[in-house]
């Protein structure tokens, strides 16, 4: 869309507001409204801002920041029937005008021009799963779900139905390509699967999804979350990222039809790379404690990093395809990450593979989950950081993702995770209470 189609859509369909968006360094959307009036200065780029609240962006002596709308990103928002309203992204620029570099969106954006150079563009289908549970009496979230059903389920078990058909209408209305929507393992657990698109949109949809997600199933009376791992015992939810890259007309150069599993010589590095520096983006793709308790043994999550065509235990699984649809499926991020800064590090370790021809080692198609500790080190397989202490510190040792990240980024964002670590090993859990208190 160009300036005038977006006022034209404006003024022909009535918007009164503009919710101009924008996602900080630790993935939450910030939101600023605006009365339709000011949409002329909004797409000047004349919007500015206080940074210095934003968590993570810049101190007070540097605060000005403005945003500047992305066209292709104006939509009208289904459910708000009145006032009118609409959405656009936005990226941040400083009081210089130069592209602010603790944008996680303007990071994204670079290391996709980084990779166009070279002629390659990531193509990115996310999977993103998420519980809806039931709120208590007064509004809070809980962890109730009466829900007793379990993977494609349907109605009656399936409760969460009716909300997610809903979600999944919300979405269609915004211009989704919805491919399925299913019910997930765990009871209340859902997934929502989404076309896969260039990466700087799939990166946008993700935010876009887990706010409709949030919304529509609140309209439900139900709390949607895609918090890891909300209960001991079950699945967790996963942000399944399937990977390939495409030429600018499009091809798919992961498919080579003469190769066994229809994979590409560039295909094959690119995966080498994601698994050589897997232990370095874990803590952008996996960014909170409660990360590290959905990465274990024997919940279809990833713990050890190794890849294979068969089953859904490694960190990266070879979807059998028809047609040319060669792509990888990375199955460690989840959605507490900031969608931008873990494509990027995904895209950048990628493309170091590429770049450095890796071989990604022969697969592993047993069982995982079944190996012993002993089996695990004779075979010489690595496993994801244990925790976020772990993955913190693997990220800070990493070149690669610093110059992914860039300084700022970097910074912060391991700032912040230490800080997290910091906070959670103080506390004294149930589980402690439980085993010790009598016992001692
Ligand atoms: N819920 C699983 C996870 O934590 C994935 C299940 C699936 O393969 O879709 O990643
Ligand atoms: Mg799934
Ligand atoms: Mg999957």
């Amino acid at each position: 869309m160009d300036r005038s189609e977006v006022i034209q859509a404006v003024v022909e369909n009535q918007v009164e507001f503009i919710e101009l968006q924008f996602t900080d360094i630790f993935g939450i959307m910030k939101s600023v409204s605006i009365p339709s009036e000011e949409l002329g200065k909004a797409l000047s780029g004349e919007i500015m801002f206080d940074g210095s609240a934003i968590d993570g962006f810049v101190r007070i002596e540097e605060s000005d920041m403005y945003l500047r709308p992305d066209l292709d990103t104006f939509l009208i928002l289904p459910w708000a029937e009145y006032p009118k309203e609409a959405r656009l992204i936005c990226d941040i620029v400083d009081s210089e005008g130069n592209d602010f570099s603790g944008c996680p969106r303007n990071t994204l954006k670079r290391v996709i021009r980084e990779s166009a150079d070279k002629g390659y563009t990531l193509q990115v289908g996310p999977e993103c799963e998420f519980f809806m549970f039931h709120t208590t009496d007064n509004g809070e979230p809980s962890r109730i779900t009466h829900d007793r059903a379990s993977y494609f389920d349907m109605a009656p078990q399936d409760l969460g139905g009716n909300a997610r058909k809903d979600i999944v209408r919300t979405l269609k209305d915004m211009g989704f390509s919805v491919e399925a929507s299913h019910h997930e393992n765990a009871p209340g657990q859902h997934e929502i699967d989404f076309r896969y698109s260039d990466a700087l949109n799939a990166a946008d949809s993700i935010m876009t999804f887990k706010m409709v997600v949030r919304l529509i199933a609140k309209r439900h009376g139900l709390h949607a979350t895609f918090m890891p791992k909300p209960s001991f015992g079950v699945s967790g939810s996963g942000m399944h990222l399937n990977l390939s890259l495409s030429s600018e007309d499009g091809t798919n150069l992961f498919f080579d039809g003469s190769d066994a599993l229809k994979m590409s010589k560039l295909a094959y590095s690119f995966m080498a790379g994601l698994l050589t520096h897997a232990r370095e983006y874990t803590a952008v793709t996996n960014p909170t404690v409660n990360s590290y308790k959905r990465l274990v043994s024997g919940y279809e999550a990833p713990a050890l990093i190794s890849w294979s065509s068969r089953n859904r235990s490694p960190l990266i699984r070879v979807p059998s395809i028809i047609r040319d649809s060669t792509r990888i499926e990375l199955r460690s991020p989840d959605s507490s990450a900031n969608p931008y800064t873990a494509i990027a590090a995904v895209l950048a370790a990628g493309m170091d593979g590429v770049l450095n021809d890796l071989d990604p080692g022969a697969p592993l198609n047993s069982n995982l989950y079944d190996l012993s500790q002993k089996e695990i080190d004779e075979k010489g397989i690595r496993r994801l950081p244990y925790n976020l202490y772990e993955a913190v510190n693997c990220l800070n040792e990493s070149a690669l993702m610093k110059d992914t990240l860039g300084d700022h980024i970097f910074e912060k964002l391991t700032e912040a995770c230490m800080k997290e670590w910091d906070n959670y090993s103080s506390q004294i859990t149930a589980w402690e209470i439980e085993r010790y208190l009598q016992r001692f």
